[in-house]
């Protein structure tokens, strides 16, 4: 049986190097990921940094993908996009090369001690809720 596609939001920042092009090839290689398919993208805007050390300003937006992978497969190929990307976990909230967070995974709940769905800090924050009010009005 085909396995459903679900609808997924994902936000992607960066704040080191060429940020655009940065997110530009890591939305590309989503779109590499099998059993992902990429649907539409916010706008890419610039934001201040919350939290963690002094560090330069972010870009950020929002895509809508669908996949049939489930969150804990699809974080793990996040992150292997984020790793390939040059990004180095040293600082808490510190500078990267780009953060791919899966914001929300259809009606999905998740609580486990790595994944959690909706994504907890993020969603009250402005530089996740433009993007997504962009896709979700
Ligand atoms: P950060 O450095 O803020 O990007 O946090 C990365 C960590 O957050 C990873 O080790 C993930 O296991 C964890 N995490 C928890 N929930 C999520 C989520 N919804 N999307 C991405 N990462 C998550």
């Amino acid at each position: 049986m085909k396995r459903k596609n679900t609808s997924v939001y994902i936000g992607v920042g960066s704040n080191l190097g060429d940020r655009k092009a940065n997110i530009a090839k890591a939305i590309e290689l989503v779109k590499l990921i099998k059993g992902v398919e990429l649907k539409r993208s916010s706008s890419i805007y610039e934001t201040e940094p919350v939290g963690g050390p002094p560090q330069g300003d972010f870009l950020n937006g929002v895509f809508e993908i669908e996949t049939t992978l489930n969150p804990y497969r699809l974080l793990e190929e996040l992150q292997k996009i984020e790793k390939h990307l040059g990004r180095k976990r040293t600082v808490k909230n510190g500078p990267r090369a780009v953060d791919l967070d899966i914001l929300l995974f259809g009606k999905r709940k998740v609580e486990s001690k790595n994944l959690k769905i909706p994504h907890p800090r993020m969603c009250k924050r402005e530089f996740v809720l433009r993007g997504l009010k962009e896709l979700v009005p």
